[in-house]
């Protein structure tokens, strides 16, 4: 039984994961993302759906477009791989027929793009970002989440405005922005989602990732770094690792 529910989850994985990469792919150029149907980003061919297999298509074209042999970026294989994997992680972590299963399988589809869109762009589209709040109350609401509505709302509350706060500061400080608008959007809908117990740990991960990339990888340190990508990475680990509820259960709280 657990296998099959494991096939079914990862089949419906890579697909959703091919979906992702169109989202990847036109959200941040404002395209719409229903026609025209998938086409070549650099010849514009339309690509047949027998080409358009998630992973498989990718393997037997060697990466690359059939008409016009323009490479397709790496990513698009690794976001049908890891949409799957994600998807049976919090299988195994929850349970199928649990709210908690559903409720962080939903957060995590929006993260996978947000993620990608934020480390190419660095942007955060409100098209993701934004429904993300409510789906997180909702799933508040319902019996059977880890974090109930009440917590939810004050928690989201404090973070949205503490980070408006941190950003009207910075930019008085320095006359700059700091932390972006969609930053904010994003952890107000993860506080939703985590309740606040979890917010410091998640942010100071995120924080801490974001750190170190930015000292190794980042060669032209004036510019920014994406911390919505590193964000959607920390909170899809923290829902894989069940840390919501290990937190509560931590001593010192
Ligand atoms: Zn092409």
């Amino acid at each position: 039984m657990i296998a099959i529910i494991i096939i079914l989850l990862a089949v419906l994985g890579t697909a959703l994961g091919s979906f992702f990469n169109v989202l990847i792919y036109r959200l941040p150029r404002k395209e719409s993302i229903i026609f025209p149907l998938s086409h070549c980003g650099e010849c514009g061919k339309a690509i047949p759906p027998y080409l358009n297999i998630p992973i498989i298509s990718y393997i037997m074209l060697g990466g690359k477009c059939k008409y016009c042999q323009a490479r397709i970026h790496w990513h698009h294989l690794l976001v049908e791989i890891i949409t799957p994997l994600i998807l049976i992680g919090l299988f195994l972590q929850y349970g199928l027929f649990s709210l908690l299963f559903l409720k962080y399988a939903v957060m995590a589809m929006f993260l996978i793009p947000i993620f990608f869109i934020d480390a190419f762009h660095q942007i955060i589209p409100h098209k993701l970002s934004l429904p993300l709040i409510p789906l997180g109350l909702l799933f508040a609401f319902l019996p059977g989440g880890d974090v109930g509505i009440i917590e939810a709302l004050v928690s989201a509350g404090i973070i949205f405005a503490f980070l408006v706060f941190l950003a009207y500061a910075y930019r008085l400080a320095k006359k700059a922005d700091g932390i972006g608008g969609g930053d904010i959007w994003l952890l107000t809908a993860i506080a939703g989602f985590f309740g606040l117990l979890s917010m410091p740990y998640v942010v100071l991960m995120a924080a801490l990732l974001g750190i170190i990339y930015f000292l190794i990888f980042v060669r032209d340190k004036s510019k920014g770094f994406a911390f919505g990508t590193f964000i959607a990475f920390t909170a899809v680990s923290w829902a894989l690792l069940g840390a919501v509820k290990l937190v509560e259960k931590l001593p010192f709280l």
